[in-house]
């Protein structure tokens, strides 16, 4: 991933790392099998449908179709995409990790992020409440995620 020239950062607060150009993203899509059973996915706690939303980075649907896909078990790419261990989780199940470097699966998330922050974000629709309750045990980015599908049904999320 490219970043700022020591000279330069060493001078502001900015991140050092710049995320992946579109060129960038599309190569390092390219690479991925689109395993019929993917075991990255089973590596991400929030079970984002990795080959899903990569094909979907192939066709150049970055803001419309990956990051609405990433987004319908995630709702933080943009910050799963930059803290998240994926070398622990699902980039260390990817099987091109047994015999080479694995996807790197994180980078894309955070290219969709930013992508889609650079050409507007959709704020999602919250819908009428249906006076339901539900209870998230967490505080965590799992549990978020969690209870986002709850607001999105019109229910009321509350986490402990
Ligand atoms: S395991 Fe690797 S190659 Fe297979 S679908 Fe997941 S990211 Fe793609």
């Amino acid at each position: 991933m490219p970043e700022q020239p020591a000279e330069e950062r060493r001078k502001n607060f900015n991140e050092v790392a710049l995320g992946y150009t579109k060129e960038d993203a599309l190569a390092e899509a390219s690479r991925c099998l689109s395993c019929k059973d993917p075991k990255c996915v089973e590596g991400c706690p929030v079970n984002v449908d990795i080959p899903g939303f990569i094909k979907l980075v192939c066709e150049e649907d970055f803001s419309g179709g990956a990051i609405e896909r990433i987004k319908g078990t995630n709702a933080l790419p943009a910050i799963c995409g930059r803290v998240c261990p994926q070398e622990t989780q699902c980039e260390a199940l990817c099987v091109l990790g047994k015999k080479g470097q694995p996807v790197a699966i994180g980078r894309l998330e955070r290219f969709c992020a930013d992508y889609e922050r650079q050409t507007g974000v959709k704020v999602p629709e919250v819908p009428e409440p249906t006076g339901k309750k539900v209870a998230v045990v967490g505080s965590g980015r799992r549990a978020y995620c969690r209870s986002r599908p709850c607001k999105t049904g019109g229910a009321q999320s509350h986490n402990f």
